[in-house]
């Protein structure tokens, strides 16, 4: 998940980069209020994290250029102070939530993983391919009944896997949306993780479901082809 950060406050804005990193989102951040505008309207992200103090152009005024462009992507607001009048300004403008500073790590994350929740209810709760099933809100992975234990760039990995599952996806993609933008460390990174996480998905239940597309990148895949849980019986007859 890629997170924009627009906080002036440097040393604040790292402390909440870390935090994210630490469970697994991509974070860009932005220390002005032209920044982040130019920095949301040019790229994507799932969710924005905005103060409202900011240089150049107040939280407020980010947010109301935003929304009139049509870029709809949810904004949690930080408010400097539990004024009623700060967040319902921000609510009347758009916000999609709002937490008052100073506030704690844990309902920052649980709020933004919430908002990103809300804003694709056509998402599965539960993501799946065969009997490979990750669950974003409770950070599980099972196969079958075996729970897998996942660092949180292998289950970002793993993520982004399965939400594009059947499609080819290029190593830049994947480097852009689970690790970031501006990742300037070894590029055969993507090749090590994927190597990692079949290790742990794959190997131990005979199975190949991450397919390399030579000169291309990877496909999630479900290599028993059991589609939506169907299973067919050994002599490949439907029954009834
Ligand atoms: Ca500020």
């Amino acid at each position: 998940m890629r997170v924009l950060v627009v906080e002036d406050e440097v040393r604040l804005a790292q402390t909440i980069r870390r935090g994210l990193e630490l469970e697994g989102f991509v974070v860009q951040l932005a220390h002005t209020g032209a920044d982040g505008l130019w920095a949301a309207t040019e790229d994507s992200f799932d969710v924005i994290v905005l103060d409202i103090m900011l240089p150049e152009l107040s939280g407020y005024e980010v947010l109301r250029r935003l929304r009139a462009r049509d870029v709809a992507t949810p904004v949690l607001m930080l408010t400097a102070k539990d004024g009623d009048y700060e967040q319902a300004d921000a609510l009347d403008l758009g916000a999609d939530d709002y937490l008052t500073k100073p506030f704690s790590f844990v309902v920052l994350i649980a709020r933004l993983r919430a908002l990103v929740r809300r804003r694709a209810p056509q998402q599965p709760v539960l993501l799946s391919s065969g009997d490979l099933a990750l669950d974003p809100a409770r950070r599980t992975v099972r196969r079958g009944e075996a729970v897998l234990t996942l660092t949180p760039r292998e289950f970002g990995l793993l993520e982004f896997l399965l939400r594009h599952k059947g499609f080819a996806l290029t190593k830049s993609e994947i480097l852009r949306n689970v690790w970031d933008a501006h990742y300037d460390g070894p590029e055969n990174v993507v090749e090590v993780y994927v190597g990692y996480l079949r290790k742990k998905i794959d190997v131990p239940f005979g199975r190949t479901s991450i397919e390399t597309l030579r000169g291309v990148g990877y496909r999630l895949v479900d290599p028993a082809g059991t589609g939506e849980g169907q299973v067919q019986d050994e002599s490949g007859s439907a029954p009834g």
